[in-house]
């Protein structure tokens, strides 16, 4: 029998990736291309379809070989219209009807979903939850995003909003400003931006000294990589802020396990590649902060799929429409 595929999108506001999966969720051909948002994103799933036959073309593949089109794309998506709510990044008006372009433009059938609940999607499909029904993925990155998965499906909310782990509430009183308009939110403390602000912070206190000092006096500038390297080696102020980071995530963390009991909760995105450095210092406040029958059962752990989880959550979601023994 014919080899069949899912085409699955990563939509970022500079570059999209695609790829090609299989039924079994192993990815087949991946590539990206930019992604034009000028003309309020007019061209953009146009752009995607024709790369989209372009790579069949070059492959000697005939369309049929597609089963359909899933898409993680950045912003709060109602997943049953395909509505895509907001996505300031893209050009799109509000409310754009990403699925109906998405199905036009290539003749495919097409599911999307937001951007971060693909990524814990294909942790659950491919990745650190592999098997997991109940799972919550946060990606520390640039921002913080959250996918909560309860029983195989992601929890949408009233208005697509739900799992938006990074706009938590992490300092009450005092906290930063949020791109979201809010102060003191996880993302605040727990993204690379945020590490990296806790860090000058603590520099520029000069009640500690140490090598991350000196190398922000030297260059003027830092990285959350920095800050985590030089915790690694007993610096004062990396370890600091490791703590202090770690303090809120694994509180924030465990609050929300104390509420769904996941199976595990995996941590991804740049700022996870700290490694265990990071993961050991989440799970102590982790278990401080999680009730005993939760802190026995809700496992934290790293995500394994890197950049690729969210092109196989774009994946899952035409795969699990898929009858079950296809
Ligand atoms: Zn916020």
């Amino acid at each position: 029998m014919m080899n069949q595929w899912i085409a699955a999108v990563d939509l970022g506001g500079t570059t999209s990736k695609i790829a090609f999966i299989s039924k079994e969720g192993s990815i087949v051909h991946k590539w990206e291309i930019p992604t034009d948002n000028s003309d309020e994103g007019a061209n953009i799933t146009a752009n995607i379809a024709a790369s989209i036959d372009e790579k069949l073309k070059q492959l000697g593949v005939s369309k049929e070989v597609l089963l359909g089109i899933g898409m993680g794309a950045p912003g709060p998506v109602d997943y049953e219209t395909g509505v895509i709510l907001n996505a300031v990044n893209l050009g799109w008006k509000d409310n754009f009807p990403l699925k109906d372009s998405l199905e036009a433009a290539t003749s495919l059938p097409a599911a999307v979903e937001n951007d971060a609940n693909c990524a814990a999607l294909g942790e659950m499909w491919m990745g650190a939850g592999k098997g997991a029904k109940d799972l919550v993925c946060v990606t520390l990155g640039t921002g913080v995003g959250g996918g909560v998965i309860v029983n195989g499906r992601i929890v949408q909310g009233v208005n697509g909003a739900a799992g938006e782990i990074g706009h938590s509430t992490a300092v009450p009183f005092g906290g930063a400003p949020c791109n979201c308009g809010k102060t003191g939110c996880l993302e605040t403390v727990a993204s690379a931006t945020g590490i990296v602000r806790l860090a000058i912070e603590e520099i520029k206190k000069d009640e500690l000294q140490g090598e991350l000092a000196k190398l922000f006096s030297v260059q003027q500038k830092i990285t959350a990589k920095d800050v985590f390297d030089y915790a690694k080696t007993g610096d004062p102020i990396g370890q600091k802020v490791l703590n202090e980071v770690s303090f809120h995530l694994g509180l924030i963390l465990a609050n929300l396990a104390n509420t769904l009991n996941p199976e595990i909760i995996v941590l991804g995105g740049g700022v996870s590649k700290a490694g265990s450095i990071l993961l050991d210092s989440v799970n102590s406040y982790f278990a401080k902060f999680a009730f005993p029958a939760v802190k026995n059962s809700t496992k934290l752990a790293l995500a394994t799929l890197g950049n690729d989880a969210g092109v196989l959550g774009a994946g899952w979601l035409i795969k699990s429409k898929l009858p079950l023994n296809d």
